[in-house]
């Protein structure tokens, strides 16, 4: 099927959409981007991404080229032309393209590009690694230091994806200085013995993940114990359980860390009623 996208203004077929080749989101990976998903044809939590799109680019002193309004509207028509009932919807806006390639930002005139399209992902929800739980290796996080930003720099995630890949695991968690700082897409968790969520502290150090702020609201709603402060790979192997959230896995389950079973190597109890909880908040919340 040839899918409908987003452009600048216009829909089109896939195969029609273009973008610049002096576009400095191809340049300089000078974009921001956001995913939402999308359950039963319907947005999860898209105040939340747009207000996160907001920041990044207030950020970056990149225009908002189009209001929260008409992206909400640019999203729904996406869902719908599409027909899609279970996925997610990428949008990125990057600084233009203004014609030559030059380190400094283009002249004011230049117009953001905006382009949206959307991955169809059937049995999103119902997805079996939530059952068995995911396997993670640690790689060291060279990133740069606005990790708070959701740049499209997203090549050092990619290669620590495939590092994971290559040692037969689903997904990889990068350490600083001796502790956790995030999953290559995703917020990374801790379950202690006694009881304790523990997930690292926002800073520029991580993304401020979207699916986090909701999942530890919900959490505390719960009367779960919350701990916002780094952890190490040691203290995860060691942990009751350990998960990660993001806004198209939800809250994922993990069982293994750098070969290391977690929790005896089973999905744990806190993450399954976590993911039960986020999901029935979520499906009841959606637009
Ligand atoms: N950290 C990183 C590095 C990510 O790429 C993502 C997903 N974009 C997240 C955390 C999770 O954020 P969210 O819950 O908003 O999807």
């Amino acid at each position: 099927m040839t899918r409908t996208v987003y452009v600048n203004g216009e829909y089109l077929p896939e195969t029609e959409a273009k973008v610049s080749i002096f576009d400095r989101g191809f340049l300089f990976a000078d974009g921001v981007y956001e995913v939402t998903s999308v359950l039963n044809g319907k947005l999860i939590d898209f105040a939340g991404h747009a207000k996160r799109l907001d920041r990044s680019l207030t950020e970056l002193e990149m225009k908002r080229p189009i209001s929260t309004e008409d992206l909400l509207e640019v999203h729904r028509e996406l869902v719908s032309r599409n027909g899609l009932t279970e996925g997610l919807i990428y949008l990125q806006i990057t600084r233009g393209a203004p014609g030559d390639r030059d380190f400094a930002f283009p002249p004011e005139e230049t117009e953001p590009t905006v382009v949206l399209f959307t991955q169809a992902m059937p049995g999103l929800e119902a997805s079996p690694k939530a059952k068995t739980g995911l396997k993670i290796v640690s790689v060291e996080d060279l990133r740069w230091g606005r990790r708070d930003i959701k740049t499209v720099q997203l090549l050092y995630p990619s290669l620590g994806k495939m590092a994971a890949k290559k040692a037969g695991c689903d997904d990889a968690w990068m350490v600083e200085d001796g502790v956790v700082t995030e999953g290559t897409s995703n917020n990374a968790y801790i379950v202690t013995k006694a009881g304790t969520i523990v997930t690292r502290q926002l800073s520029n150090d991580i993304l401020h993940g979207i699916t986090r702020a909701a999942v530890l609201r919900f959490a505390r709603e719960a009367q779960m114990k919350v701990e916002e402060r780094p952890f190490t790979i040691a203290e995860a192997q060691d942990a009751a359980e350990a998960f990660v959230t993001s806004a198209s896995a939800f809250v994922m389950p993990v069982v293994e860390i750098d070969g290391a079973p977690v929790g005896g190597g089973m999905v744990g109890p806190i993450a399954t009623r976590l993911r039960e909880i986020y999901l029935e908040e979520m499906h009841k919340a959606a637009i």
